[in-house]
């Protein structure tokens, strides 16, 4: 099941009121297109039918990718984190959802994440789409990362996000002013990496952790 409900929009610059769809629940199968859009980022726009302005609508979203089995929470609020640890751990209450019922038939195949920003949602769909482990990414953007920091100190509080253009395997410098540039993963370093934790991780699939971002790549590294 797709879940989509309509909000009325008040656009601030020209006051005109117009209805924006928001896809709470994206089911990949019955919805492929969502998928998509939610990739440009048009899932997440409103575009004002009266002056043509966009604005970006944050709102949280379960998406699931049916056919391979994943399930991403995008969470907007904070305190909203357990309750939806809860369900992928199977503690369900009396909540009966579209979540809860595919929790319980398929529980344990199931590959679970929970991510805190929309640019995370497209990185993780990014990241699976091209059959790569999240954790390694992770690890390896992690040292990419600080690497990038030592270099230009001013990119401190920059973000990376995976992306596969071309071939070639970057990440996108994003800050609060938006995406900076690229920086390319060397060649062979996410082979290295996954070589190297091969027999540390647990399965992709367990349902032991999450929530997989720098803060989890911080303490595997044992830098926190
Ligand atoms: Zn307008």
């Amino acid at each position: 099941m797709s879940m989509c409900e309509k909000e009325e929009i008040q656009c601030p610059v020209c006051g005109t009121t117009g209805e924006f769809e928001m896809w709470k629940s994206v089911n990949t199968v019955l919805n492929p297109e969502k998928k998509e859009q939610l990739l440009s980022g048009s899932l997440f726009q409103y575009i004002c039918p009266h002056c043509g302005k966009s604005y970006n609508i944050d709102y949280p979203m379960l998406y699931h990718q049916m056919e391979d089995q994943i399930m991403i929470y995008y969470v907007v609020q904070e305190e909203d984190i357990q309750m939806v640890e809860e369900q992928f751990r199977g503690d369900f209450g009396s909540a009966e959802s579209e979540l809860t019922k595919v929790l319980k038939k398929d529980m344990d195949s199931y590959l679970y994440r929970i991510v805190g920003s929309q640019r995370e949602l497209m990185e993780k769909i990014r990241i699976f789409d091209a059959g790569k482990d999240d954790r390694i990414v992770e690890l390896v953007k992690h040292i990419i990362s600080d690497a990038v920091a030592d270099k230009n100190p001013d990119l401190r509080d920059a973000n990376l996000y995976y992306l596969e253009e071309d071939g070639e395997f970057l990440f996108v410098v994003v800050n609060s002013k938006g995406a900076l540039g690229t920086v390319p993963i060397p060649k062979g370093m996410y082979e290295d990496m996954a070589e190297g934790v091969r027999d540390k991780l647990p399965d992709l699939r367990s349902r032991s952790e999450f929530r997989i971002d720098r803060a989890w790549a911080s303490k595997a590294l044992g830098m926190e």
